[in-house]
């Protein structure tokens, strides 16, 4: 039972956050302010660290946003937010980069496309003029192809190459080889021109979720650089949220995957930091790593009637993520706390059992009672109108004793 193990690569260190190597999976976002705008990006930036994004990726598409960028490092520390800053390049990276020697040094990691950074060129100067740069800061770098951005040439070459086998293959295969070609080949490059092994992470995006699963397979098959995942252009709420859950968890369950970032489209003033939260809940959902202690409620039916039972599920979930921020320094190991939030009778007290706390609320036509269960006991039967806050009250003092004992002795860090 269990994803099987993670593929072997380096280790690659981003700012102090390690990729690969057999390191928790790190959880990534993008910000969607224009990086000029210093305050916005700041804001979000800080917004999404704050969330528990490990790593930020900022465009850094003009002179004005190259010249920001130092600026929204110095604002970052000062705010204490000390989160690995990504530049993300495409066209003209190499001009940005060289140009703003202080964006260089200000930024954690370089993500270049290669389909977009030598266009129309017979030779590769410009992806050259990044990595050099990268290797001056000391800096590492993420191949990040794109399907919507693929290099034509080496499309055009691999479709050539196609046409003149004896059993062609469906067009739609070779764009995928393409990327992972370009992939591959980039990274090769990368390496003829200096820079470590162990500085490099590749990704190769798709809108489908099939199409993702099979690139991915090949570069996991093909290389043993650390893989940044993520479906591109997943759409808006519960299609993005799905299909970056099913094609991020079959390649996490073969156990390819270093960091993950899901693309979701934010309705017009939404919630950037969403993103976040869904990266987090996949790695949770699949037990690979640990954030927020997780709420079990069923779904309700025709024997829960009232809404009581939908807000104190709500209720519950919502005092967890307050808490959360102070339990997290207080009592390690929190994060791992499973509590119960059950309608009825039916399942309610085995699966409040299962859980560390739970609670079976009474079901319609039921006696009004709800008995709460502590690490699979029956703990005591809470009745009457001040059920939830009788039940926080002994989910703290829980916490209080079992995780107390974990913490770190007063003023050791
Ligand atoms: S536990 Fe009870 S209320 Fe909840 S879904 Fe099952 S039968 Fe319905």
């Amino acid at each position: 039972m269990g994803p099987k193990p993670r593929r072997e690569t380096p280790a690659v260190d981003i700012g102090g956050v390690k990729v690969g190597g057999g390191r928790p999976i790190v959880v990534q976002s993008m910000t969607n302010t224009d990086t000029a705008d210093v305050v916005a990006t700041v804001n979000q930036v800080a917004e999404l660290a704050r969330a528990g994004s490990e790593l930020v990726r900022v465009t850094v598409n003009t002179r004005e946003a190259a010249a920001a960028v130092p600026e929204i490092v110095e604002k970052l520390e000062k705010l204490g937010v000390r989160v690995p800053l990504i530049g993300d390049f495409h066209y003209n990276g190499h001009i940005l980069l060289t140009e703003y020697p202080e964006c260089a040094q200000a930024l954690a990691k370089y993500r270049i496309n290669p389909g977009n950074v030598d266009i129309g060129k017979k030779t590769d100067d410009n992806f050259r003029r990044m990595i050099e740069v990268a290797l001056h800061y000391g800096r590492p770098v993420r191949i990040g192809v794109n399907w919507g951005s693929l290099d034509q040439s080496l499309l055009t070459r691999l479709m050539d190459e196609n046409s003149r086998r004896p059993d062609p293959r469906p067009a739609a295969e070779v764009v995928l080889e393409a990327m992972v070609v370009s992939a591959l080949e980039s990274a090769a490059a990368a390496e003829r021109y200096g820079l470590g092994h162990d500085r490099i992470v590749l990704s190769a995006k798709v809108s489908g979720v099939q199409e993702l699963i099979h690139v991915y397979r090949e570069l996991a098959r093909r290389c043993d650089y650390p893989l940044h995942l993520g479906l591109t252009e997943a759409g808006m709420g519960a299609k993005g949220i799905v299909a970056s859950t099913a094609a991020l968890a079959v390649l996490l369950q073969e156990g390819i995957g270093d960091t993950i970032r899901v693309s979701l489209t934010p309705r017009p003033g939404g919630d950037r930091t969403e993103e976040v939260r869904i990266s987090q809940q996949i790695l949770q959902s699949m037990g690979l790593r640990s954030f927020l202690p997780q709420v079990t409620a069923c779904p309700g039916c025709g024997r829960t009637t009232s809404t009581f039972f939908q807000q104190m599920a709500e209720e519950i979930e919502a005092y967890l993520r307050r808490r959360m921020p102070e339990w997290r320094k207080t009592f390690p190991g929190v994060e791992e706390l499973q509590v119960a939030v059950m309608g009825c009778v039916v399942n309610g007290p085995g699966e409040s059992k299962h859980a560390d706390i739970g609670i079976s609320l009474p079901g319609t036509f039921e006696e009004p009672k709800a008995p709460v269960y502590v690490d699979g006991r029956l703990y005591t039967t809470l009745r009457g109108d001040r059920i939830v806050a009788e039940f926080i009250q002994i989910l703290e003092d829980y916490v209080r004793t079992r995780y107390a004992s974990r913490a770190a002795p007063t003023g050791v860090r």
